[in-house]
């Protein structure tokens, strides 16, 4: 089963602009993968629509076998997000930030207390539970939005651009902690224009430019390429 497939996947604006042309694209599970392609390229469209965020004019999306239109939750369930920019109510305590995701997926109350206490320790965070997020430092706001996105045990995790604005040793310990992840069975994907991201992490890459699939082949032979 594939962790993500896209199929002729299509988005045209409201205002007519035509963002997606036509996407087809096979995530394996397990896999570790970039999607990578220079601003503007409809990355984040791309990423809009498998999590819902943005509706798809055409095409057929499947998580973990599950149709996005035809089993939506089961699908939803699937997936967990980190955004680009940071999102979570800055007044709110960092163990409640969680908590409320658990309770967006549906995550029953004792067991969600219990993930939440998980995911907070493995994040390094758990001293900070009680504390509102605004107090927290960039890095630890960057680890709450991966916490928060793990909550519900997701098979994939998707990360939009997970390191832009971050300094260089928040990067590496983030890079290491999504290697840690997708070692323990995790897959992830992620959206870059930085290709030394993709190449320190990935072993899949496909390459997104106006709208198109250009590439779509392992990093080691998109490096023989270059
Ligand atoms: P959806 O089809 O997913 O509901 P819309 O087409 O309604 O999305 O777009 C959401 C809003 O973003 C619209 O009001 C749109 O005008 C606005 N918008 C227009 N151009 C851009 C742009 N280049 N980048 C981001 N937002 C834009
Ligand atoms: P990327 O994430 O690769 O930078 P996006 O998916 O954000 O690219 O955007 C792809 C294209 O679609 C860009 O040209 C952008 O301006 C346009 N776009 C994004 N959102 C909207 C919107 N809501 N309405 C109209 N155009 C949009």
């Amino acid at each position: 089963m594939k962790a993500l497939r896209l199929q002729d996947v299509r988005k045209v604006y409201d205002n007519g602009f035509e963002a997606l042309k036509g996407i087809d694209l096979e995530v394996e599970t397990g896999d570790f993968f970039a999607l990578l392609g220079p601003n503007g390229a409809g990355k984040s469209t791309t990423i809009g629509i498998v999590t819902s965020l943005v509706t798809k004019t055409a095409g057929k999306v499947e998580i973990c076998g599950h149709d996005l239109d035809r089993e939506p939750d089961a699908a939803k369930r699937c997936l967990g997000l980190v955004p680009q920019e940071i999102n979570f109510n800055q007044f709110e305590k960092v163990g409640q930030i969680v908590l409320n995701q658990a309770g967006y997926h549906g995550v029953p109350r004792r067991q969600a207390r219990r993930r939440m206490e998980e995911v907070l320790k493995q994040l390094e965070l758990w001293d900070r539970r009680d504390e509102v997020s605004r107090r927290l430092s960039g890095g630890m706001k960057r680890r709450l939005m991966i916490a928060r996105a793990l909550v519900h045990c997701p098979r994939v995790l998707i990360l939009d651009e997970p390191t832009a604005g971050v300094d260089i040793e928040i990067r590496y310990s983030m890079w290491e902690f999504l290697r840690r992840l997708n070692r323990e069975g995790t897959t992830i994907i992620l959206t870059t224009h930085y290709l030394e991201e993709a190449e320190r992490l990935c072993r899949h890459v496909a390459i997104i430019d106006h709208g198109r699939i250009v590439e779509s082949t392992s990093m080691k032979r998109l490096l023989a390429q270059l």
